[in-house]
């Protein structure tokens, strides 16, 4: 069995789990790559940004400082699983037939395990020139990285400094076989967590007759906030992705805000769920706190709103759509923004696209990239807000069904090929040994 695969099974079963609260005790997987790395050459600086969330960067010194920094980001903490709906342990790392079973497998602890170890070989070789190449493993990129890649950037600017960047998704091979076309991520969606307090007197709830409801007041904000109709913006960022895909957009119906929505029912779910969210912002509720007993209707109640804006859409907008949608009851209710970050997206044609490229046909001759965007989010969008270039990248085998992969993520049976992983492994590689070419003096 190969390294990048027992590093893996090792990284799942760590079980760092991000839910949001304290710590995943990512410090076990940043431990783990930490070990893997020391002794082969490069720097190695351990940050921990509260207990717990721990973040390992390394670095290759070059030899032409006039060069770009080259950095592979890999999150080491993973979203929670619902054991009872999957086939095998989601924390077991089990091999079977040719799959590594687990959360995180897909997202990213693949990636963290092939980028170490192949950061890790080219490092020890030695004769690494051009610019300086940087690893770093971050924590608690699944709740905002305010304590990962947000934090670092803000805490250790020079350890974290780079110009190139590439982290998780894309890597999907669709097309013809002898000219396939491979996804990267290019561009991403904003994200806002809101919160919306609502404050009235509290009630006794078996003498209720009379009173203004708390709750009631909630329930018709929840409603509103979820049902609201956002309206349809084509983005030039998304008109250039359809552009590179299917060539020309003016007759495409999905560039046409008047018949994009007629033509959602009509294509496969996963594309109109696509083009949905890339076509609007979205205002969705995903919690409700209150800290009263059962009996009172509580005097404040605090509604978690998930906001995803498009590109050029800003934290105004959001405050905007979010009383427009509230229509007269945003009178009584605090709009707060807890975190988040505006959308953000990197020209594809750069020299880190050729860089990608020219490393993916060594595996997959005659392959070209195309940008994809996501309604997600990836530690990539800290990157390009300043001003650097960062995509997604990976590469994926033909076992690991392109339809699948959308499913597994934060999803059940999460699980990646032992081919994939030697792909992605290899596919690190040829892009140091190429880095180091084309940067060299
Ligand atoms: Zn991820």
């Amino acid at each position: 069995m190969s390294e990048s695969v027992e590093l893996l099974q090792t990284l799942i079963r760590n079980a760092c789990i991000n839910d949001g609260t304290e710590s995943a005790n990512e410090e076990d997987n940043a431990d783990d790559v930490a070990s893997i790395l020391s002794g082969c050459g490069a720097d190695i600086e351990i940050f921990d940004a509260a207990p717990g969330r721990r973040s390992v960067i390394s670095r290759l010194p070059g030899t032409n400082p006039d060069a770009p920094t080259l950095m592979l980001i890999g999150h080491t903490d993973v979203v929670p699983a619902h054991s009872s709906r999957w086939k095998h342990d989601p924390f077991g790392g089990e091999l079977i037939d040719g799959f590594v079973w687990g959360r995180g497998s897909m997202d990213m602890l693949g990636h963290v395990a092939t980028m170490a170890i192949a950061f890790r070989d080219y490092a020890r070789s030695g004769n690494h020139h051009g610019g300086d190449i940087v690893f770093a493993a971050v924590a608690d990129e699944e709740a905002l990285s305010t304590k990962g890649t947000g934090w670092l950037l803000d805490h250790q600017p020079d350890a974290m400094a780079a110009d190139w960047i590439v982290t998780e998704s894309g890597g999907s091979s669709v097309g013809p076989i002898d000219a396939p076309l491979i996804s990267s991520l290019s561009a991403e969606k904003g994200a806002w967590r809101m919160l919306l307090t609502i404050r009235r007197d509290p009630v006794h709830s078996s003498m209720a007759y009379g009173s203004v409801l708390s709750t009631q007041v909630a329930a018709d904000v929840i409603s509103r906030i979820n049902q609201y109709v956002h309206p349809i913006i084509i983005t030039d960022t998304w008109k250039q992705i359809v552009a590179d895909w299917w060539g020309g957009n003016e007759d495409n119906p999905i560039m046409n805000p008047d018949l994009i929505d007629t033509l959602l029912p009509h294509i496969p779910i996963l594309a109109a769920k696509n083009a949905f969210a890339l076509s609007r912002m979205s205002t969705v509720v995903t919690g409700i706190q209150t800290d009263d007993s059962w009996n009172t209707v509580p005097a404040e109640i605090r509604i978690e709103v998930d906001v995803r804006t498009l590109i050029g859409q800003t934290l105004d907008d959001v405050y905007d759509h979010l009383r427009l949608a509230m229509g007269e009851l945003a009178d009584g209710v605090e709009i707060t923004a807890i975190a988040g970050s505006d959308g953000s997206a990197s020209p594809t044609g750069t020299p880190l696209w050729d860089l990608m490229t020219d490393a993916a046909r060594i595996q997959v001759p005659g392959a070209e990239l195309r940008p994809i965007m996501a309604s997600g989010i990836t530690d990539a969008r800290f990157y390009r807000h300043r001003g650097a270039t960062a995509y997604g990248f990976g590469l994926y085998s033909d076992r690991l069904p392109v339809e699948e992969i959308p499913r597994m993520l934060h999803g059940d049976d999460e699980r990646v090929d032992v081919q994939s992983i030697q792909m992605m492994g290899d596919l690190w590689s040829a892009m140091f040994g190429m880095f180091g070419e084309r940067t060299s003096r």
